[in-house]
């Protein structure tokens, strides 16, 4: 547990109280503060950056998630936004095409799942949580600091760009990602899980009579994949883990003559990679807090686990957290008292789906994985994929996750109060002064 905190000797511009302080505005956090917002409880949104651009992250929007978004009135609005629909992932075999995924099929309003960049996803969600008065968002707040006292969190400090600001907050919530300050500054420790991939990511331009959707192909010691996005195709290189050194020791030229040998149709514009500068990596890490709460502070998304990319599981848990964290917390924060027991309910309600689905992952990676990035090894398709039960519960798995969650019913009521949408009222500021 971490040492009580001695009181920042830091001058503070402002000081503001609020009923639940969210830290980190992915998409764990937008939907959370949105749900709750909603409901009439004021929220405090803190985003260290001061807009939402970020390439390559989580942006498959599975049926569970749109689903939810139906429940809360959006889904017709998101998907007016552009996007892509995929509903088959098909990959090439020495016998033909063959399809791994088939969502066509499912008992669902959304037998697809939606490709949209996340940064769109995430000012869509802030900007409706804008229409409600108790909603507020900072834009380049740098969360430094717990405010503890007697062993409770009691709210955060930031940075913001005019100096230091607090708030307090009778539930504060830990939001923010992959390295949570938050889970270090509350003296957590993940326990991890080795992965075997690193990832590669990058785009090409994408020619009209390409094909459509996603795709995958393995390659001598790589897999790689392609998802349709507009006029490019974002494609996925995925490496054996801790090969990103070789990978680059062997120059720019290599890695276009091997996605070409992997894609022939791309030698014509592997050219467009130039600089290193345009293919970032990812670490691919995985792991899970043992304990997700403290008194006053609770973490969900990616600061309590961090999920492999692979199957698309990070964005779709990290939002299924946040619709179980406003079911089971907008009657305690209404009430104006939260209790540890109403924090661990959360933790018991989303743990074993997502350590049930990281194992799973991690099976599939061990058995499929592991083999096609070996580059020494020849690569067949486990015969356990053919079996008509996995057949059958892979594309449930992949759509809805381990129990999806659902917005409560009486919360899916509009609120009597709900304001004119068309007239949002800005509640956003940029990490400056806002009292
Ligand atoms: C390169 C990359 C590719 C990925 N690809 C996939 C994929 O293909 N499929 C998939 O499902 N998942 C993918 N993921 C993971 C997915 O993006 C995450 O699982 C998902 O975004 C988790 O949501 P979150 O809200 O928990 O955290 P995040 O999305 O990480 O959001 C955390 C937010 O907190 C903010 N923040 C951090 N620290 C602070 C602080 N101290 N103060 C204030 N704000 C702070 C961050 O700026 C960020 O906006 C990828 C991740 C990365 C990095």
């Amino acid at each position: 547990m971490a040492q009580e905190l001695l009181p920042s000797t830091h001058p503070v511009k402002s000081r503001e109280q609020t009923t639940c302080c969210v830290v980190g505005a992915g998409p764990a956090g937008a939907v959370l503060s949105f749900m709750l917002a909603r409901q009439g409880i004021p929220v405090i949104l803190l985003e260290s950056h001061l807009d939402f651009d970020r390439d390559f992250r989580g942006d498959t929007f599975h049926p569970s998630i749109l689903e939810v978004m139906d429940e809360l009135g959006l889904a017709d609005r998101l998907l007016q936004l552009p996007h892509t629909k995929l509903s088959q992932v098909t990959v090439p075999t020495p016998t033909g095409p063959r399809v791994v995924l088939d969502l066509s099929h499912l008992k669902t309003k959304f037998p697809y799942t939606a490709f949209m960049p996340q940064s769109r996803f995430l000012a869509f969600i802030t900007g409706e949580a804008q229409c409600f008065p108790s909603f507020q968002l900072v834009m380049g707040a740098h969360v430094e600091e717990l405010i503890e006292e007697g062993g409770h969190v009691r709210g955060v400090r930031y940075r913001g760009r005019d100096g230091w600001h607090e708030v307090r907050a009778l539930l504060t919530i830990g939001a923010d990602g992959r390295f949570s300050r938050l889970r270090r500054l509350a003296g957590f420790e993940p326990i991890k899980s080795l992965q075997p991939m690193d990832v590669l990511w990058f785009r090409l331009p994408r020619k009209p009579d390409d094909p459509r959707g996603l795709m995958g192909r393995f390659g001598r010691g790589h897999i790689l994949g392609q998802i349709e996005r507009g006029e490019q195709w974002q494609v996925i290189y995925i490496i054996a883990k801790g090969s990103y050194r070789q990978v680059r020791a062997a120059g720019l030229e290599a890695l276009r003559h091997s996605i070409v040998e992997t894609a022939p149709e791309f030698a014509d514009r592997v050219g467009a990679l130039t600089d290193w500068q345009q293919i970032p990596v990812l670490s691919v890490e995985a792991d899970r807090l043992p304990r997700w709460y403290r008194p006053g502070l609770l973490l969900i998304g990616d600061a309590a686990h961090v999920m492999s990319p692979a199957g698309g599981n990070g964005i779709n848990y990290a939002i299924m957290d946040a619709v179980a964290a406003a079911n089971l917390l907008t009657a305690p924060l209404q009430a104006g008292e939260v209790t540890v027991a109403d924090l661990a309910r959360i933790q018991r309600r989303r743990e074993w789906p997502t350590r049930i689905i990281q194992a799973m992952v991690n099976l599939l990676q061990d058995r499929l994985l592991k083999a096609a990035l070996d580059p020494t090894s020849s690569f067949t398709f486990p015969s356990f994929l053919g079996w008509p039960l996995v057949r059958k519960v892979i594309p449930q798995l992949f759509a809805f996750g381990i129990r999806p969650e659902h917005v409560q019913q009486q919360a899916r009521r509009r609120p009597t109060w709900f304001p004119n949408r068309h007239q949002p009222k800005p509640r956003i500021s940029f990490g400056l002064s806002t009292s």
